[in-house]
């Protein structure tokens, strides 16, 4: 609930307005996870509370740590749903990792989470759930949200098909009084729907933008991803353009790459993505290159770091910044791609 949905509930309940900033504040400043947990509520009010309305939509069935720090915490929603999302520190700062939809409707070749399909789209409390859940799992609760941490949404399914929610879920966690998470720590990664990049571009206090590429020519873009098929490059370049104009001072956006052994990385391949980037005038952009994550149902193998080197060199070369993403909790299958409520490990 926002704070307006939340106001009227507590009158609509007979108690006064400024009831709600303090469950607003307990629920996502404090992170409390029940009302009797609320105890500057009065007791009989939260047992009305308790009758009336949840706190909490997610369990968590198992949390996986990796032997580089990175946590998966495989959950589920009420209605037995399977949601995951990964901690990953570094030095620093903390980014979580977190889902927008349980499975994922898009159907590219190279990801693991694609096999599931489409279970549902998160509500908005189930998206912003994950992230409570993870930061007091790390920091206990109480403690306020440690300066620095970074959003992605990069975990599972395709946030952008899920976008009302992704966007009033971010708007929640930016809440001063909450867990004042601002939309300049948060990035959203999109497979490429156009429509909703035209109207993120439009928005005002947004994320950064990340937009899933992995193929500079439609002929491969196709088989590897095939939204391709509904939005084609043409298309993404030119909403890629637009977006570019609403960049603030100093802000880029990314084109992320997922490097597949002899199918996308050849020097060729580098070449035609700058061609690419150079043909739409695309300039204040970085490609992020990462190393496919591999797994037993998927038909690919990552690119050699020769391979990898060689595809950045080009794009430098041609003054594109490019950057390899270092793969985190791989061991634990909390990998980008890797994301397939597997049990184990
Ligand atoms: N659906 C959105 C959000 C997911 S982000 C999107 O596609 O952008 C997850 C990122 O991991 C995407 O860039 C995706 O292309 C990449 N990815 C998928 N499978 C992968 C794999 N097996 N290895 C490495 N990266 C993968």
């Amino acid at each position: 609930m926002g704070r307006g949905e939340l106001e009227e509930l507590v009158v609509s309940l007979g108690e006064p307005k400024y009831r709600a900033s303090q469950i607003f504040k307990a629920l996502h400043q404090r992170r409390r996870r029940s009302f009797d947990e609320i105890t500057d509520l009065p007791k009989s009010f939260r047992e009305i509370l308790a009758q009336r309305a949840e706190v909490s939509r997610l369990t968590v069935e198992s949390r996986y740590v990796s032997t580089d720090g990175t946590r998966r915490y495989l959950m589920k929603t009420a209605d037995g749903k399977p949601v995951e999302t990964v901690y990953i520190p570094t030095e620093g700062r903390d980014t979580i990792c977190f889902s927008s939809q349980s499975g994922c409707p898009l159907k590219c070749d190279f990801c693991l989470t694609a096999k599931l399909g489409l279970l549902k789209n998160l509500s908005v409390g189930e998206i912003v759930e994950q992230i409570i859940i993870v930061l007091n799992d790390v920091y206990g609760a109480g403690a306020e949200t440690p300066h620095g941490t970074n959003l992605v949404g990069m975990g599972a399914g395709e946030p952008f098909l899920n976008f009302e929610n992704l966007i009033d879920a971010l708007r929640l966690m930016a809440d001063e009084s909450g867990l004042f998470i601002v939309p300049d720590r948060v990035t959203v990664s999109t497979a490429g729907i156009v429509p909703k990049i035209h109207d993120l571009a439009n928005l005002h206090d947004r994320p950064h933008l990340a937009i899933s590429l992995s193929a500079a020519n439609d002929e491969l873009r196709n088989k590897l991803m095939p939204i391709n098929k509904r939005w084609d490059l043409d298309e993404l370049m030119k909403v890629a353009r637009e977006f570019e104009k609403s960049l603030r001072r100093g802000e880029r956006f990314t084109f992320e790459y997922v490097m597949l052994g002899g199918v996308n990385d050849s020097a060729k391949d580098a070449d035609q993505l700058a061609d690419l980037l150079e043909m739409y005038r695309i300039r204040r952009v970085k490609v992020n290159l990462i190393p496919h994550n591999g797994a037993e149902q998927l038909d690919y193998a990552a690119s050699t770091p020769e391979q990898v080197r060689q595809f950045k060199d080009i794009l430098e070369s041609r003054g594109v910044s490019a950057y390899v993403r270092t793969p985190r909790g791989r061991d634990i299958y909390a990998a980008c791609g890797q994301l397939a409520a597997k049990a184990g490990a």
